[in-house]
C-alpha cells in the first residue's frame, strides 16, 4: 500500500495543493475507514478487467487534477452492469474530459443506497481543525444542517455533535430505518485521528458518505493539502501560564503616571484606590508632584523603598516604555497598562506592543493591556478604573471585559443589582489574554460566577480546555460580539465554505459548556440569577402571578425552553385549596387576581416548598407595591430552591426593585426573561449548557 509521504509529495511534484479521489480513499482505508474503494484504469480494457474483478455494478468517475466537481461536467458514471457498458463510460468519460489532463478513470464499487450524510474538517483561524457532521442532500444544501466541534475530540463531544443537527431524529430512526450510530462515531473520531496526525491536511471532504443499519462506506472524498508550517503562524503564540493571584490581590502597588489633577484619568485612578480604601500599600509616582492626593510621591518606581507587587502605567503611550522597563527592573510581577495609544492605532503602536513583551518575556513578569481600565477585586477593596466607581458591594462575579469603557461605564449603574468580585478589563491582550484571566477565576474562591464580553479569542484551542475546567466549576456565561462574517478566509471544501465564524464559536462554546448570551440584557440576567439563587434541581415550577396572561406567558415559555409548570400533587394541590381564597382557582400558573399581597404570596411558596414536583418558582409581582414583597420574601427558608421575580414595568419602580435585587431575588421585566435565566440555571444544572 502506498505511504502517506508517497501520495503527498505525488502531489507536491504535480503542483496540486489537494488529492484525487482514489488517493483519498487509499489514505482513508489505511486509517480502517471503509470507502467504495477505486482504481485507476488507464484505458476502456483495463476498467473492464477491474471491473470483473470486484464485480458489478461499478462506477466510473474522472480521474483529473484539473477536475474537482466530478460529476457537475459528466465525469461520473453510476450503476454499470457490465463489460459493455463499462466501456462505454469510459468512452464517454474519456471524450467530455478530451482537454483536461486525465490521470486515468477510477473504477470502484456501486455501493448500494444509505442515508446521506456529510462529514468535513476545515481550519479556522482562530480554533485550529475543526470537525463538521451533517446530513446530505437538501439537509446541507438548503438547510445549512451541520454541526461542528473543535479537534481534537473526546467522545462526548462526537455524541453531541450528532446529536446537535435537526435531522437527528432521522439518523435515530425513521420509518423502521436507523442508522449504526456506534459506527458514525467510530467512523467520526477516525477522522478526527487522521487529521490529528497529518498537520498538512488543511480540509476534508467527505461527501457523501452512505450510512447504514449496519456500517457505512465513504463514497467520495477531497483532501485538501497545505504546508503545515503555513498553517502554524495563524495561530497567536500564547506564553505559558502563571497564577495570577498576585495581580489581584497585591500587597503594594505603584500607581505610575497618578495625577493631582483633579480629571485626569491619572486622577481618577489614585482617586478611586483612596476611596475604596485599597487594602495594601499604595506608591504614586510622578516626576512632577511631591504628593499626590495627599500621599508622598516618588518620581520613578526604582526610589521605592521595599517591594512592590503590582504597578498600574498611565502614562501617555510616548513614556510607556520606559516606565515599564522600569516596572520590570524593579522587581514588579504584575503591570497593568491602562495608557492606550498602541496595536488600536496601527503599526508604531504595535511594534511599542512588540517590545512591551519582549521586557514582560526577559523580566519573567506579565502585563495587562494596553488600553484598558484595570482590574477591580472588592475583597482587596481595590478599584484600578480610569471611571471614577462609586461604592461596590463586596459578590461573587467575576466579570472579563474586553473593553476598557464598556465595563467602567455600565459599573456606574449594574453596582446597583450586581454584586462582584472581580472585574478585569483586558483591552489590547498583547499579554495576558481573556484565556489567562479566565483560568484565574476559575480558582478564585469568591467567585462564583463567570461572565465575558468579548470580541475575539486569542488563546484558540487552549480557550476551550480552560473554560471547560472552569465551566465544570462555576457557570461561565459569554457574550462574544462581532457575530456577523468579516474576513473571510480563503476557502477551497464545502465543508470550510459552511464554517462561518459564529457557528465556528457556538460549537466551541458548547463543546467548552459555555453558556452563550445573545445579548448584554441577557447576559446581565444569568449572571443576576446564578449569582444569587441556588441552581435548580428538577424542571417542574411554580408559577405565581397577580395577572393570568402573563401567568400564561410564563408557562408557554417554560415549555418552549425544556421546563414545565409543576403538576400539583394532591397534598399541594389541597393545602393550596385552603389558603386560596375562593376565587383564585387552584392550578399551576396560580393567578391570584391584582389581590395578590405579600402574605399570601409567602404562604403559597411555602406550600409549594413542601412538595417534590416543584424545584423552582417565578412570582409575577405589581410595581406599584412592589416595596411590600422585599421583608416577606426574606422570611421563607427557600431550601434550596430558587424564585425569581418578573415585574412588568419593572423600570417605573427602580429603587423598589433595587431592594428586591439586593435582597438577593432577581429581577426581570418579563416573565420570558425570566424564564430565560431559571431555565439556563437548569440547563447547567443538567450538565447541558
Ligand atoms: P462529485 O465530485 O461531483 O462530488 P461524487 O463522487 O460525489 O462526485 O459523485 C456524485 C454522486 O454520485 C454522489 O453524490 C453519489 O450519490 C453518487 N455516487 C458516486 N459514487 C458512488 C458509488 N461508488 N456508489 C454509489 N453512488 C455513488
Ligand atoms: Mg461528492
Amino acid at each position: 500500500m502506498i505511504s502517506w509521504n508517497e501520495i503527498t509529495s505525488r502531489a507536491e511534484n504535480e503542483g496540486r495543493t489537494y488529492l484525487m479521489e482514489h488517493e483519498c480513499k487509499e489514505l482513508l482505508e489505511k486509517q480502517g475507514i471503509s470507502t467504495t474503494g477505486a482504481s485507476a484504469a488507464r484505458s476502456s480494457a483495463e476498467a473492464v478487467e477491474i471491473s470483473n474483478r470486484i464485480g458489478y455494478p461499478v462506477v466510473l468517475k474522472v480521474l483529473s487534477p484539473e477536475v474537482i466537481h466530478k460529476s457537475d461536467a459528466g465525469g461520473v458514471k453510476l450503476n454499470l452492469k457490465n463489460a459493455a457498458e463499462v466501456e462505454r463510460a469510459f468512452n464517454e468519460i474519456e471524450t467530455a474530459f478530451a482537454d483536461k489532463k486525465l490521470a486515468g478513470v477510477a473504477v470502484q464499487k456501486m455501493a448500494s443506497p444509505g442515508l446521506e450524510a456529510i462529514i468535513g474538517v476545515s481550519r479556522d483561524p482562530t480554533f485550529g481543525p475543526v470537525l463538521m457532521f451533517g446530513l446530505g442532500g437538501v439537509f446541507v444544501e438548503v438547510l445549512k444542517d451541520v454541526s461542528f466541534r473543535i479537534l481534537p475530540v473526546t467522545e462526548a463531544d462526537i455524541d453531541a455533535l450528532i446529536r446537535e443537527i435537526r435531522g437527528y431524529t432521522l439518523l435515530r430512526g425513521y420509518r423502521g430505518t436507523s442508522v449504526d450510530l456506534p459506527a458514525l462515531k467510530e467512523l467520526l473520531l477516525k477522522i478526527s485521528e487522521m487529521v490529528m496526525r497529518y498537520p498538512e491536511i488543511r480540509e476534508v471532504d467527505l461527501n457523501p458518505v452512505f450510512l447504514y443499519t449496519d456500517g457505512n462506506v465513504i463514497v467520495d472524498a477531497r483532501i485538501f493539502l497545505e504546508k503545515p508550517d503555513a498553517a502554524a503562524p495563524r495561530l497567536s503564540p500564547e506564553r505559558e501560564s502563571t497564577n495570577l493571584r498576585g495581580l489581584f490581590y497585591p500587597e503594594s502597588l505603584a500607581v505610575v503616571g497618578a495625577s493631582d489633577t483633579p480629571g485626569k484619568l491619572g486622577w481618577n485612578v489614585f482617586d478611586n484606590l483612596l476611596r475604596h480604601r485599597f487594602t495594601g500599600k499604595l506608591y504614586p509616582v510622578n516626576i512632577n508632584a511631591k504628593t499626590v492626593q495627599g500621599v508622598p510621591a516618588v518620581a520613578s518606581v526604582r526610589e521605592i523603598d521595599g517591594p512592590v507587587d503590582a504597578a498600574v502605567i498611565l502614562v501617555p503611550a510616548a513614556h510607556t516604555l520606559k516606565a515599564f522597563e522600569e516596572c520590570c527592573q524593579k522587581g514588579i510581577k504584575f503591570i497593568v497598562i491602562e495608557s492606550a495609544g498602541f496595536a488600536e492605532t496601527g503599526e508604531d503602536g504595535k511594534n511599542i506592543e512588540k517590545e512591551l513583551r519582549r521586557l514582560a518575556e526577559t523580566y519573567h513578569c506579565r502585563f495587562v493591556g494596553p488600553n484598558c481600565s484595570g482590574i477591580i477585586n472588592t475583597h482587596h477593596q481595590m478599584v484600578q478604573s480610569i471611571g471614577t466607581v462609586g461604592e461596590l458591594r463586596q459578590g461573587n462575579i467575576g466579570l472579563i471585559a474586553q473593553a476598557g469603557v464598556y465595563a467602567a461605564g455600565m459599573l456606574w449603574g449594574l453596582r446597583h443589582t450586581m454584586d462582584f468580585a472581580i472585574v478585569a478589563t483586558i483591552g489590547n491582550k498583547a499579554d495576558i489574554n481573556e484565556t489567562d484571566i479566565l483560568e484565574y477565576l476559575g480558582e478564585d474562591d469568591f467567585v462564583e460566577v463567570v461572565c465575558m464580553y468579548l470580541e475575539d479569542v486569542k488563546s484558540g484551542r487552549r480557550f476551550i480546555d480552560v473554560a471547560r475546567d472552569v465551566a465544570a466549576k462555576k457557570p461561565v456565561i459569554v457574550l462574544k460580539s462581532g457575530r456577523t462574517e468579516a474576513g473571510k478566509k480563503a476557502v477551497s471544501s464545502h465543508t470550510a465554505s459552511l464554517a462561518g465564524d459564529d457557528q465556528i464559536y457556538d460549537a466551541a462554546f458548547r463543546q467548552a459548556g459555555i453558556i452563550r448570551a445573545a445579548d448584554n440584557e441577557h447576559m446581565f440576567g444569568l449572571a443576576r440569577a446564578f449569582s444569587k439563587q441556588p441552581l435548580p434541581s428538577g424542571d417542574g415550577v411554580l408559577v405565581v402571578s397577580y395577572t393570568g396572561s402573563w401567568g400564561v406567558a410564563a408557562a408557554d415559555a417554560l415549555s418552549l425552553s425544556g421546563m414545565k409548570p409543576a403538576e400539583l400533587d394532591d397534598e399541594t394541590y389541597r393545602r393550596l385549596k385552603e389558603i386560596l381564597p375562593p376565587y383564585v382557582g387552584c392550578h399551576n400558573p396560580v393567578d391570584c387576581t391584582f389581590d395578590l399581597n405579600p402574605v399570601q404570596l409567602r404562604e403559597i411558596i411555602e406550600v409549594g416548598l413542601q412538595s417534590g414536583n416543584i424545584s423552582s418558582f417565578i412570582v409575577i409581582l405589581q410595581a406599584e407595591i412592589l416595596q411590600s414583597y422585599v421583608e416577606e420574601l426574606k422570611k421563607i427558608d427557600y431550601q434550596g430552591k430558587p424564585i425569581l421575580s418578573c415585574v412588568p414595568c419593572k423600570e417605573f419602580a427602580i429603587s423598589e426593585v433595587i431592594a428586591l435585587e439586593q435582597a438577593g431575588f432577581p429581577v426581570y421585566s418579563t416573565p420570558e426573561e425570566a424564564v430565560a435565566a431559571l431555565s439556563a440555571m437548569y440547563r447547567y444544572a443538567m450538565g447541558n449548557c
